[in-house]
């Protein structure tokens, strides 16, 4: 049987990531471009386009395809910050320097007639995990992503969830601590102010003024020294502490687990998962995040719910699940 291809864009915003992927999820040739230097969307998919003609032009050598014709695309997806699957519009996304109300999917129809569908990426790597990777055979599950916020997909009775506004599925605000820490929404207390890699160095800094550095921290390997300025510390390098023994990194990733595994347990009481995925640089961490995170998920889960839901590292490779993710969401328009 022959191959189908399909366009994967992921909209960051320093760069726009584009890939042509094939139906077994190898992605065939990929390119970027800087998002920071656009202010308007035409010049910005004139580009995208560009990028994506010179991929189809060069087809896919090693299934011996010479070229692929823009029309025989399955489709154009895009994961994008604010990106609204019902209008397939951005809406006014605050990290992108192309401002306003941003009409992707009527753009992209003035060069090509095949489905462009949009999502935000979260939801782009939820599904992107159900048709790729380690939620193949489940109809029921949560992705959760960390970094810089902390984003949400949630798949139930295998369909992505998008709720009367096009914008559900966002676990990240949900308040965990009322009248809590400051959250880059404007409200307080919300899980990304505390589990976003911003909120694990806020929890560092935290307890280091509370707690101090303990003095044989300048020598141990790994370790943060007393040194190093507050404004210098990175989720990484609390990371690689945790991993190293540093007692004040090992309790910062106690509390995220902690704080983790308890919205993770309130989330099965809405979509009962089969499993909750994990993905993002603060998850590389690994036991230092994962161990107290189950023992917290466990401690606070419903009875019904025990032993049905696992917690899941996703199955993706990290430099892959932007762009499968948002080649994914094309089955959204296709199938079902
Ligand atoms: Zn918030």
């Amino acid at each position: 049987m022959q191959n189908s291809y399909a366009i994967g864009i992921d909209v960051g915003g320093t760069n726009t990531d584009i890939g042509l992927v094939r139906d077994d999820s190898k992605i065939v040739s990929r390119s970027s471009i800087p998002t920071g230097n656009y202010s308007l969307l035409e010049p910005y998919v004139a580009d995208i386009m560009e990028q994506i003609s010179a991929m189809v032009a060069q087809g896919d050598p090693e299934k011996g395809v010479k070229s692929i014709g823009l029309n025989e695309l399955t489709g154009i997806g895009i994961g994008a910050p604010n990106g609204n699957f019902y209008t397939g519009c951005v809406e006014w996304a605050p990290n992108l320097t192309i401002k306003g109300l941003l009409n992707f999917e009527e753009e992209f129809h003035k060069y090509v007639s095949i489905p462009v569908v949009l999502s935000n990426d979260a939801n782009a790597a939820a599904y992107g995990e159900y048709v790729y990777g380690g939620a193949k055979w489940m109809d029921h599950f949560i992705m959760i992503t960390l970094g810089t916020g902390v984003g949400s997909g949630i798949v139930v009775d295998g369909r992505l969830v998008h709720g009367s506004t096009g914008t559900a599925g966002e676990l990240g605000h949900n308040i965990l601590i009322p009248d809590g820490r400051r959250c880059s929404c404007g409200r307080k207390g919300c899980l990304e102010a505390y589990t976003s890699a911003r909120g694990i160095v806020q929890t560092y800094t935290e307890l280091r003024k509370e707690k101090g550095v303990p003095a044989e921290a300048a020598h141990m390997a790994g370790w943060i020294a007393p040194a190093i300025e507050d404004k210098d510390i990175t989720c990484k390098m609390i990371g690689d502490a945790a991993n190293a023994g540093d007692p004040l990194a090992v309790e910062t990733y106690r509390k995220v687990g902690e704080w983790l595994g308890l919205a993770c347990a309130n989330a099965c009481t809405f979509s009962a998962p089969q499993a909750i995925f994990l993905m993002g640089g603060p998850t590389k961490v690994g036991d230092p995040l994962l161990i107290p995170l189950k023992e917290s998920f466990e401690a606070n889960l419903l009875n019904i719910y025990k032993g049905k839901c696992e917690i899941r590292m996703s199955q993706l490779a990290a430099n892959e699940v932007a762009i499968l993710g948002a080649a994914a969401l094309i089955r959204l328009k296709t199938t079902k």
